[in-house]
């Protein structure tokens, strides 16, 4: 295995051949296979969190944006059946007391080993998110709510992605405007050149995470304009490729060099996941653990197929090596980590105030997602140190939760890259 030298990020999405063969002709149709079974795509959220920064001053209105819940019979038949081991269950158990008593504290924090986890006074990832916790949330079905072209723009959406950047891409100054390379250069010429130097001098953890955010908003864009809505009439509703929008957002010249980077960003969080993906698999190995939906033979078949995606990610050639991200001096490192602690917390606060829910639920799991990452990727000692015996309780723990918004988080990226391949088609057949 080839581990991609970190001191460069750039590197690590230089092969992008690689990458694209591997994703689109082995792991995307095996994923997608798995997303649809009964396990994956039943999500907890809580989508009526008001927003903790600001009073919202539109509600989306939008037909697109309206979220659609799960049919009542099956909402209930899955909130019984999802548990899946009777240890999950004991524990899941223990954290409801501990809510009862008003004992949790839903912060993301750093343990004294200095490895990240959702924490409480128990430990979240036991009892799952805030949201799983909350008595507002509800089951969504995802395949019912595909992430698409909503709608969702102007003033409203940038404050969201101006917030997220801003105040989460450790900036280096207090800046009243964006801190986003385009409106730096609509505002004057040397912006930009400013933004990325400052970028530049960070160390490489902050690119990193800046990378991961930058990923994150390609693979958006990347969906809405690959489901977009081409035509909305009384006789028709129809959605597409419109490969126009994919071009003002992407196309190296429209975008003053700014698109093909973005797509890079996104090639790097495909890179960050799919290696967490690699390394979990001790886990999902246990015998203890099952997907358990109340159809055996069909959850042993899933879990034989989650296992098989697993080994696909663990024989990737080109790995990331994340070994080099908080490998400096001791005291600094912890020190950053606490930082990207807070940063990725008040992402998932920011996303409360996304007002089309449809971009909420998929912005809330993709975030929690990438947070199940970082998680894998800091614990590996822990998962390591699995038992594969069910006697003993084990180091390393994912709720059901985490593993839904883990695969479907990556889901979403593999389908990124799909769609640019369909992309890349249509714009060489336009020329
Ligand atoms: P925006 O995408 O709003 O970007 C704002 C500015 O950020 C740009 O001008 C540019 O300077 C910079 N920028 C753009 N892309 C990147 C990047 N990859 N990296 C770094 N900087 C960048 N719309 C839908 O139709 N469907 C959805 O499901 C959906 N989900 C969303 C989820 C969230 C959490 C948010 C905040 C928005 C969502 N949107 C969705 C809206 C969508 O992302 C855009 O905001 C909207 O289409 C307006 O696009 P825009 O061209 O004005 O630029």
């Amino acid at each position: 295995i080839y581990l991609c030298p970190t001191g460069n990020l750039d590197d690590c999405a230089c092969d992008v051949e690689t990458i694209d063969h591997f994703n689109n002709d082995q792991l995307f149709p095996k994923l997608q296979n798995l997303l649809e079974s009964d396990y994956f795509r039943f999500y907890k959220v809580n989508l009526n969190k008001p927003c903790p920064f600001w009073t919202s001053s539109s509600h989306c209105g939008l037909r697109h944006c309206a979220v659609k819940p799960c049919s009542p019979v099956k909402c209930i038949k899955i909130s019984l059946c999802f548990q899946y081991s009777a240890d999950a269950n004991k524990q899941l158990e223990e954290c409801e007391k501990e809510q009862h008593l008003g004992a949790v504290d839903v912060s993301l924090r750093w343990t004294d080993e200095k490895k990240l986890y959702y924490s409480s006074n128990l430990d979240l990832t036991v009892c799952g998110s805030a949201d799983e916790a909350s008595p507002d949330s509800q089951y969504v079905d995802l395949l019912l709510n595909p992430e698409r072209f909503t709608g969702y723009k102007g003033p409203e959406a940038w404050q969201i992605w101006n917030s997220i950047y801003e105040e989460n891409c450790f900036k280096p100054y207090t800046v009243k405007r964006p801190l986003l390379p385009d409106s730096f250069r609509s505002s004057s010429g040397g912006e930009a050149r400013k933004f990325y130097s400052w970028l530049d001098g960070q160390c490489v953890e902050k690119r990193a995470f800046y990378r991961l955010v930058s990923g994150l908003h390609a693979s958006i864009n990347i969906h809405l304009s690959a489901r977009y809505l081409l035509d909305d009439n009384w006789f028709q509703r129809e959605w597409g490729h419109n490969v126009t929008e994919f071009r003002q957002r992407f196309d190296s010249e429209l975008t003053a060099g700014e698109g093909p980077k973005r797509l890079r960003n996104l090639y790097f969080l495909y890179l960050i996941e799919l290696r967490a993906l690699a390394k979990v698999l001790p886990f999902f190995q246990q015998p203890s653990f099952h997907l358990y939906t109340g159809r055996p033979e069909e959850d042993k078949k899933h879990k034989e197929q989650l296992l098989q995606i697993l080994q696909l990610a663990r024989s990737f050639p080109l790995h990331f090596d994340e070994r080099s991200l908080f490998a400096g001096d001791e005291k600094e490192a912890a020190k950053l980590k606490e930082d990207i602690r807070l940063a990725f917390l008040n992402i998932s606060k920011i996303m409360d105030c996304v007002d089309c829910f449809k971009c909420r639920l998929w912005g809330k799991l993709q975030t929690q997602g990438l947070g199940t990452v970082l998680k894998i990727l800091f614990s590996e000692r822990q998962i390591e140190a699995l038992p594969m015996s069910s006697n003993q309780r084990p180091s390393f723990q994912l709720s059901r939760q985490e593993i839904v918004s883990l695969f479907n988080a990556f889901g979403r990226i593999s389908t990124s890259v799909r769609e640019l391949k369909n992309f890349r088609s249509m714009l060489a057949e336009e020329r």
